[in-house]
């Protein structure tokens, strides 16, 4: 942290979380709010979406459902659910499913709310000004969406992952975290989500950008990830997993929302896009990759991630707890079944010259604590074909 530099923080809405929190909704809208609830066709299938309404309809408030969001949610399926949100005279979003719902939901708002190409979010323009009331019911625990500022949105046409940037306007007003929401996610989701949240709290923990407050939430948020991705993976019916989960999902989330991501992000982005690795998968494959080469520039971060991973480094050097850090990540990896090489993913890689480009231009390319050059980050690229 900069004691010469000026720090802003953006804070997040209400929370609301335990089991059974989800049927508090009603309490937290306007009576006459007409809402727009958005998701996917999974959510709508897995019961979770009569859920949320059946509580919308006890209270008597009418509503309207988009359930057209597919995942990294393409412009397209955005401007279908603004076209649906405008016929019907909407006046808030609920977005209830994993971050893809609830990215949709922040971009619909935006949408809504402002003139002109949302895109241009993605490449510096500040949101003007307040947008439609964000409400967010996630179902996985992994993207934070629900804390953050950020909607992350596909241009499927270029191939690129927009990346919205709109704190404080896209902050949702509220969060509803509840462990019932979680039971019926598949392990292969509940793994490469929880690989998104660790690689949230590893970075925004070495993020150039950090401040005691992120660092704070960003190492509570690796503890309880650390503790409970197993079990979790393991039986997401597991109550004290999953909702320990969503906490340490929403810390590294709220970390990372102010003090930005780094590396893995600028890479997992174009991977995403180019191989249609969902954005969990991106991320785990490189998150241990990259901090392996960052060691150098904050050994003692590492060395702390090491301990609040469970590793037992008393008397050990600060580099050789560091470097415990990536082995602690890698046998987690391993255990819930995540992919650390293309070979496991099924995936021919090659690499293209542009995603050197993407990564090197991202903006979280700039607050990794190691600045890459164009070679390092093609080598980090190719790594997960040669291991
Ligand atoms: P997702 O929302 O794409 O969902 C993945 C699949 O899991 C979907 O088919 C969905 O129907 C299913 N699913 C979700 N919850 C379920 C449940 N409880 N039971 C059964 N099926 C369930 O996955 P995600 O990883 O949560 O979100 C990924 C998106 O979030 C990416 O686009 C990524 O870029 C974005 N993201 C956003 C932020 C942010 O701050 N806004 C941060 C990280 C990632």
């Amino acid at each position: 942290m900069d004691l010469q530099r000026v720090y802003i923080q953006n804070n997040p809405g209400k929370l609301v979380f335990g089991p059974r929190s989800v049927n508090q909704l009603a309490d937290e809208i306007p009576a006459d709010a007409v809402p727009l609830v958005i998701t996917d066709r999974g959510i709508s299938q897995s019961g979770i979406l009569k859920r949320v309404t059946g509580v919308l309809d006890g209270a008597g408030i009418r509503h309207h459902i988009f359930h057209g969001i597919e995942p990294d949610p393409p412009i397209g399926a955005i401007e279908k659910a603004a076209a649906v949100y405008r016929k019907n005279r909407c006046t808030m979003v609920i977005g209830v499913g994993g971050g893809s719902s609830i990215d949709g939901a922040k971009s619909v708002s935006l949408m809504v709310s402002h003139r002109g190409d949302i895109s241009e979010y993605s490449r510096g323009k500040a949101v003007p000004g307040p947008v439609a009331p964000i409400y967010a019911i996630p179902t996985t625990a992994g993207t934070g969406s629900e804390v953050t500022g950020v909607s992350v949105i596909t241009d499927p046409v270029k191939k690129v992952k927009m990346v919205l940037r709109g704190a404080p306007h896209l902050i949702p007003k509220c969060a509803f975290l509840d462990p019932e929401l979680l039971v019926s996610l598949p392990p292969r989701v509940a793994a490469e989500t929880g690989g998104d949240a660790l690689t949230h709290a590893v970075e925004s923990y070495v993020s150039q950008n950090s401040t005691v407050v992120t660092e704070g939430l960003a190492l509570s948020a690796i503890t309880l990830i650390g503790r409970y991705l197993r079990r979790f993976v393991g039986n997401p019916a597991d109550m004290e997993a999953a909702e320990h989960m969503q906490l340490g999902c929403y810390l590294a989330g709220f970390a990372f929302s102010n003090a930005g991501v780094g590396l893995v992000h600028s890479m997992a982005h174009p991977v995403g896009a180019h191989y249609h690795l969902s954005h969990g998968a991106a991320c785990s494959l490189y998150l241990p990759v990259v901090m392996e080469y960052n060691i150098l520039t904050c050994p003692e971060k590492y060395a702390s991630i090491a301990a609040a991973l469970g590793e037992d480094v008393s008397g050990m050097t600060t580099r050789c707890a560091a470097k415990m850090s990536v082995k602690a990540v890698r046998d987690l990896f391993t255990d819930v079944g995540l992919a650390l090489t293309f070979r496991e993913l099924g995936v021919k890689f090659k690499l293209l010259p542009r995603m050197v480009a993407e990564a090197m231009a991202a903006v979280p390319t700039q607050a990794n604590p190691r600045r890459p050059s164009d070679a390092e980050v093609s080598n980090l690229f190719n790594t997960p074909m040669v291991k």
